[in-house]
């Protein structure tokens, strides 16, 4: 069952009873949230290591509680997955997303936008149908659109889902690979995915100075992403020393708390303006 704590944060445990009071509570808490737009886009910079400018943006949602305050999606999308809700929700995000897309290229700014996709939404066969009318609604390219997916995404029901997959390829979408490394079979979607981004997982990245078998897995991996043809973005980058390394690894990308940490939407374009004046 899940539930609020005192703290704010959602006390969740992965054996959910849905029955249970708590949990519907917690799904109707969820659904007011939708309605009351009391989910806030966050986007977070990524950086080319080439030139040092943002050329991309990850959307990271967020959930300001009447009364308990500032929300971490880690402490209610695995309750969203269980449930089903996060369908609404990646719609939502999606649309958002959209949504600012548009007003930043009003503004001459045209960055590509990353958005998380679940589970239950590669399972949900009117996805492609669904993303396709945000786009045409907001009057942006799917190119502009860059869809990262976890390994346990797939894993599920692997033949639905690269369905789904092939479909929001064959529509313009860009997919990338979160959490790279983290999981059994990452190899084996790279093989049979169409992909264009590799993300390393931030657990290696994080303690790449101090630890060499980090370092030699973040070097593999941007080999192994860069002989496969793909873009290869490292997350979790916390210090200037790390960027210089991923830099001189050839490493593409890089997105992390050194550069910026998640920022609402609107604060961007100020910060932007600032980054570049650097
Ligand atoms: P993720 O997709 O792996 O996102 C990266 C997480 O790493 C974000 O946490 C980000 O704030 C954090 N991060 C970025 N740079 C650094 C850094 O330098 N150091 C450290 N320690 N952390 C860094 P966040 O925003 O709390 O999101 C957590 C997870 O929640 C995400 O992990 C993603 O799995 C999920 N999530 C967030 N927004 C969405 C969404 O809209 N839809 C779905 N399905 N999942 C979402
Ligand atoms: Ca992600
Ligand atoms: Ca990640
Ligand atoms: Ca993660």
């Amino acid at each position: 069952a899940a539930k609020l704590g005192n703290s704010g944060a959602i006390i969740y445990s992965p054996d959910i009873d849905k029955s249970s009071q708590q949990s519907l509570s917690l799904l109707s808490e969820l659904r007011a949230a939708l309605e009351q737009q009391a989910f806030r886009l966050y986007v977070q910079p990524k950086v080319g290591l080439d030139h040092g400018k943002v050329v991309a943006v990850e959307a990271l949602v967020r959930w300001i509680h009447p009364e308990r305050g500032f929300i971490f999606p880690d402490q209610f999308i695995p309750f969203a997955e269980q449930t089903g809700f996060i369908r609404q929700l990646t719609h939502w995000v999606m649309n958002e997303a959209a949504r600012v897309c548009q007003v930043w290229k009003e503004q001459g700014i045209q960055l590509k936008i990353s958005v998380n996709i679940s589970t239950r939404d590669l399972l949900d066969q009117d996805l492609p149908g669904k993303f396709a009318q945000i786009l045409q609604t907001n009057h942006v390219e799917a190119a502009s659109f860059c869809l990262e997916i976890t390994e346990s995404a797939i894993m599920d029901d692997p033949v639905r889902a690269f369905q789904t997959l092939d479909r929001l390829h064959a529509m313009g979408l860009e997919l990338s690979i979160d959490d790279f490394g983290t999981g059994y079979s990452s190899l084996a979607y790279l093989k049979r995915l169409p992909v264009h981004e590799l993300k390393i997982d931030k657990s290696f990245v994080l303690k790449m100075e101090e630890d060499i078998d980090d370092t030699k897995i973040v070097k593999s991996t941007i080999d192994l992403g860069h002989n496969m043809g793909l873009r290869v973005v490292a997350e979790g980058v916390e210090n200037l020393a790390v960027m210089n390394l991923l830099k001189e690894m050839g490493c593409d990308q890089a997105q992390g708390y050194y550069i910026s940490k998640p920022m609402p939407s609107a604060d961007l374009p100020a910060w932007l303006g600032k980054w570049q004046e650097q």
